[in-house]
């Protein structure tokens, strides 16, 4: 799967003339290949045999008065070659209208190129221009396709690139999966699975819980001395480490629900899991900071574009599908279950269930019928 990433870059002075001279130079080739185009277009009416492009950027760099072509990189040349043929074809396909000249006040100010891409952390390097600061790292992890230089109208310049994200080629697998998302455990699979929520996380947020008692005390404090909060160096001071805190939270959580959704997606085909309404679930109070702290929402959404980018089905099961009920052996509904009762024995068959596994073996087997 291709992903784009536009980030701001600060080009230097030397820099910036580089990328504008390209500019240029994009902007001229396009115009010239266009005249040739229409012109050839006209000769086609009469000539079915007349060859298109004679005049491409390798001949015409060797022309003294085309020279100064030779200053920016070619592939940001042939790169435009490219990008008309495309308009060019649109024309006759779609509604797009033919192709137009680009004029210097008012076209677009950019050109795309892969000649020696390269990223390190916040710098990114490509032929001719050298290494350029870029406001932020690069958002995806992957092969580098290309990268698209450009600048705004307000003067700005930025880089957009294309990456080949990681896992676009995974290989058809045989694993089928139930997921049940759990309130005492973050999810349990049909395989027997409980997957804790993130110990490391839990023990941040009983940090979290104190580091706040400490920063409301001291917001007593200060109201009591009617001091402005701007002043009060203490209260700032723990303000920016409860703010640090919920950020290591927000990373940690972030990086254990990608991990379990790219494990999961790695080792089944078939994924089902019930759709539930998380929103009419929180307004039970009980269960409101369970199901925010697990952030099933999140999950679900992983599951979801994961599975798309994997060639994976996920299947998502009626919430009204009594899954707990349901006994996973014989078939026989046994009734509503309590949220305390956590395992039961069939009134049939007489198998005794931990509750969650057998409700995700049953979301499996829903969701196979499904498909079947
Ligand atoms: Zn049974």
């Amino acid at each position: 799967m291709k992903k784009a990433h536009k980030i701001r870059i600060y080009p230097n002075n030397r820099q910036q003339v580089q990328i504008q001279k390209t500019f240029g130079c994009v902007r001229f080739y396009w115009n010239f290949l266009l005249e040739q185009r229409m012109t050839n277009y006209k000769m086609k009416q009469v000539d079915e045999n007349y060859q298109e492009d004679k005049t491409t950027y390798a001949a015409l760099k060797k022309q003294e008065e085309y020279a100064w072509l030779k200053d920016v990189e070619a592939q940001a040349l042939s790169q435009v070659a490219m990008d008309l043929n495309k308009a060019y074809k649109n024309t006759f396909k779609s509604s797009f209208g033919f192709p137009k000249f680009k004029s210097k006040k008012y076209s677009k100010k950019a050109y795309r190129t892969a000649v020696g891409m390269k990223v390190n952390g916040q710098y990114f390097y490509v032929a001719k221009v050298g290494w350029v600061k870029m406001a932020e790292i690069l958002r995806f992890k992957g092969k580098l396709m290309n990268v698209t230089i450009s600048q705004s109208k307000a003067g700005k310049y930025f880089a957009s690139f294309l990456v080949e994200t990681e896992n676009i080629t995974a290989e058809p697998v045989q694993g089928v999966i139930g997921i049940d998302l759990g309130l005492t455990h973050f999810c349990i699979t049909s395989a027997g699975e409980k997957i804790e929520n993130n110990h490391f996380y839990r023990s941040l947020e009983k940090r979290l819980g104190i580091e706040q008692r400490k920063l409301s005390r001291r917001l007593e404090t200060a109201k009591k001395q009617h001091r402005p909060l701007a002043e009060c160096k203490n209260y700032q001071k723990q303000k920016l480490k409860v703010a640090r805190i919920h950020e290591k939270i927000a990373n940690q959580r972030t990086d254990f629900l990608h991990q379990l959704s790219s494990r999961i997606t790695d080792e089944n085909q078939i994924i089902c899991i019930e759709d539930l309404n998380v929103k009419g679930l929180i307004k039970n109070h009980k269960l409101a900071k369970s199901i925010s702290d697990v952030s099933w929402h999140e999950f679900v959404r992983q599951l979801t574009y994961k599975s798309e980018w994997k060639g994976r089905t996920l299947i998502k099961i009626d919430r009204f599908f009594p899954s707990s009920q349901i006994c996973s052996s014989c078939g026989h509904n046994d009734g509503k279950k309590e949220l305390n009762i956590r395992e039961w024995t069939c009134t049939v068959c007489g198998t005794t269930h931990d509750r969650d596994i057998n409700a995700s073996i049953n979301i499996r087997t829903e969701g196979l019928s499904g498909i079947a």
